[in-house]
């Protein structure tokens, strides 16, 4: 359930901007995550529909983009997409891999009315 703390985060980011400049109503919420977050999208949309509740943001939809991320190996340098993975490098076989942590988690834009 880790959604809720990012889903937080994204709720005072978009309610601070919405209400600097403001709007009456955020219609929409692009987001971009990297697939080794494992946020699920649905999820931080369920939490943003309590949240928002009586807010400028009530009702909003999440739309989210998943950005595959890179492993590298630390023995050849190779670097190859987790959809390839198969616990060992395509390319060295070695299991000496670097998961990158999850640094790919932006809100790229928002919709408002
Ligand atoms: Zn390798």
């Amino acid at each position: 359930m880790h959604e809720l703390a990012i889903t937080e985060y994204v709720f005072n980011l978009v309610k601070k901007q919405a209400d600097a400049n403001n709007v009456s109503h955020v219609d929409k919420i692009h987001l971009l995550i990297g697939d080794q977050c494992d946020y699920v999208p649905e999820i931080i949309e369920e939490y943003l529909k309590v949240m928002s509740e009586g807010t400028s943001l009530e009702g909003v939809k999440v739309d989210a983009t998943v950005k595959e991320s890179m492993i590298s190996c630390k023995d050849c340098g190779n670097e190859f997409t987790r959809h390839q993975f198969d616990s060992t490098c395509p390319s060295c076989g070695s299991d000496n891999l670097k998961l990158k942590r999850c640094t790919d988690f932006i809100v790229k834009n928002i919709e408002v009315s």
